[in-house]
């Protein structure tokens, strides 16, 4: 790589740029009523990878103090401008739409025959093979493909549900892995068109993230859809369970280990043979099985909720815009979860990696309810709220806090249970909610203790890079389980 300095623009060149670009390069807003000491001139593609420093490669970009106003060059933090401007792409193409209905607005007619022995179908100039679930006498024919977006819409007599959440760790998700299960659809006899009643998250996903023009899809060939409303009904609730149980951490067991798993089951001479963490795991060392628990749990944590995509900043500059240290997220996971491989099949009762997950999101809600939401704001980073939650998350504050929380939560369920508790505190059925409002109590409480407002402590808090100053901190104000879980 070469030693390059970082091209420094002229003001001819500046204005050269500015008259070719309108909008912002990242949020593609317009830069009009930004004053030129509010706009940066940044790399589209970093110089420090290699890429060259012409002109061409720079773009205006918003960059304003003013808090009213944009500044996407310090939102961008450590992400390459290209990524973070496909981050803004996806958020404000979901913020425009509430579902597939919105995407595939109304569908193109499908031109379709079906062959007179059932066995295949021509839709749309495409041959496929044909496929038939007989139920007593009745056929369930369908077929799987790869179907263009302007063929299908949404289907508003079967799909229940508007987007949620997890939308967006799943675009994210699947830029980079591959998506397992198809969409599910019906070809209605009346409209003629193909109407996705299952799967529109992944549908959206591939859409809006990968700009994908097909999506796979399994459809029915004019189901019943009274009995079609009432499975899916079914499949959603009655069996969500089950659904919810498959084995996650050992999904990735099998991505990673595959060929462990098959001389595993070579071993036991049994190629349908069942197998738990320990079975594939055991040979690692402990550090490597614990680093790869670590690993599983974060991201089963990311499929579920955007804390850690939000709040988590790698390295201490960009804890400037997000509160948390990224070993303070993992330190979070190390003291509540297992990070010990479990014996038991995942589809066993007492095999709890599921329920560990529900139970470690419900605490991470918490843990951001009160000590970040309404509080961390770094544009406006002199306000008392902000100070006081960037206060929380000082490696030195949050080290003690942590292990106070854990004690604190740990002898809770201890008293309420009646029993000692030697595991970690997440890995267990899912906290029922007498056990979740105990827990909401001591969070709260911990976050609102006297000690955190007072602003001698945090200049004291701000300074040290001890933890043993913050420990004298808590002992002298009286912070500790004890005072947590007091009634
Ligand atoms: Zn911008």
């Amino acid at each position: 790589m070469s030693k390059e300095k970082r091209r420094v623009l002229t003001p001819d060149e500046k204005s050269e740029l500015l008259s070719k670009h309108e909008v912002c390069y990242m949020c593609l807003e317009t830069l009009e009523g930004y004053s030129p000491d509010e706009i940066e001139f940044d790399h589209i593609y970093n110089y420090a990878d290699g890429y060259p420093q012409d002109l061409s490669n720079f773009a205006p970009v918003h960059a304003s103090k003013d808090p009213r106003k944009l500044n996407c060059h310090k939102a961008k933090g450590r992400k390459s401008p290209h990524e973070y401007r496909e981050e803004l792409r996806i958020k404000s193409k979901l913020e425009k739409i509430s579902g597939l209905k919105d995407l595939c607005q109304t569908a193109v007619q499908s031109v379709y025959s079906i062959s007179t022995d059932k066995k295949s179908i021509t839709i749309n100039g495409d041959i496929l093979p044909l496929y038939n679930q007989k139920i007593g006498n009745g056929d369930n024919l369908y077929f799987y493909h790869e179907i263009e977006t302007k063929f299908i819409e949404d289907d508003d007599k079967i799909q229940l549900r508007p987007l949620e959440p997890k939308i967006l760790p799943m675009i994210f998700h699947l830029k980079q892995s591959v998506q397992l299960l198809p969409s599910l659809g019906r070809l209605d006899p009346d409209s003629k068109t193909i109407k996705i009643f299952d799967g529109q998250h992944k549908a959206v996903a591939q859409i809006i993230g990968n700009n994908r023009k097909k999506i796979q899809c399994i459809t029915f060939v004019n189901p019943d859809v009274d009995k079609m409303r009432i499975v899916v009904y079914q499949a959603h609730s009655d069996f969500l369970q089950q659904r919810y149980k498959k084995p996650h951490i050992d999904a990735k067991l099998a991505d990673i280990y595959k060929q462990r798993i098959e001389a595993f089951k070579k071993r036991v001479g049994d190629h349908n043979a069942r197998y738990s963490e320990t079975d594939i795991l055991t040979g690692e060392s402990k550090a490597n099985i614990r680093k790869f628990l670590l690993a599983s749990i974060i991201s089963e944590i990311q499929l579920e909720r955007n804390f850690i995509r939000d709040y988590a900043a790698q390295s201490r500059t960009e804890q400037k815009r997000r509160p948390i240290l990224w070993q303070s997220i993992e330190r979070t996971i190390i003291k509540l979860c297992n990070l010990e491989p479990v014996k038991e099949f995942s589809d066993s009762e007492n095999n709890f990696r599921s329920d560990e997950i529900e139970n470690i999101c419900f605490i991470l809600d918490q843990i951001e309810e009160f000590s970040i939401k309404n509080k961390w704001d770094p544009y406006n980073s002199e306000s008392k709220s902000h100070q006081l939650s960037r206060t929380y998350y000082y490696r030195t504050a949050f080290n003690n806090w942590i292990n106070t929380l854990e004690e604190a939560l740990k002898f809770a369920l201890e008293q309420m249970q009646g029993v000692k508790i030697y595991d970690a505190l997440c890995y267990r059925k899912t906290f029922s909610p007498d056990i979740k409002s105990r827990f909401i109590t001591i969070i709260k409480k911990l976050f609102e203790h006297p000690l955190w407002v007072q602003e001698g402590i945090q200049k004291e808090i701000a300074k040290t890079n001890q933890d043993s100053v913050v420990t004298e901190i808590f002992k002298r104000e009286g912070l500790d389980y004890i005072y947590l879980t007091k009634l």
